[in-house]
C-alpha cells in the first residue's frame, strides 16, 4: 500500500515537470538559464512567483544519436 501512494506522488511529479508547472503552487515556471554540454541541455527552470522558491534543474538529451 505504501508502496502505490509513492507511485502517485511520483507520476503527479514527474506530470509537473512536464508541463513546466511549479511542484510547490503550480504556477508555469520560466527558463532562467540554459547550457549545453556534452550532448545534454541542462535547463534551469524558476518559479516567476514572489513568494515562491519552486525551481528545478531540467537535463535532457539535446541530439539523440542512434549508433
Ligand atoms: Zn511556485
Amino acid at each position: 500500500m505504501e508502496d502505490e501512494r509513492i507511485n502517485i506522488f511520483v507520476i503527479k511529479h514527474k506530470q509537473a515537470l512536464d508541463n513546466h508547472l511549479c511542484p510547490e503552487c503550480g504556477m508555469i515556471m520560466q527558463e532562467a538559464q540554459r547550457s549545453d554540454e556534452s550532448g545534454f541541455v541542462f535547463v534551469w527552470w524558476e518559479c516567476p512567483r514572489d513568494n515562491c522558491w519552486g525551481q528545478w534543474l531540467e537535463k535532457k538529451a539535446s541530439v539523440m544519436s542512434v549508433a
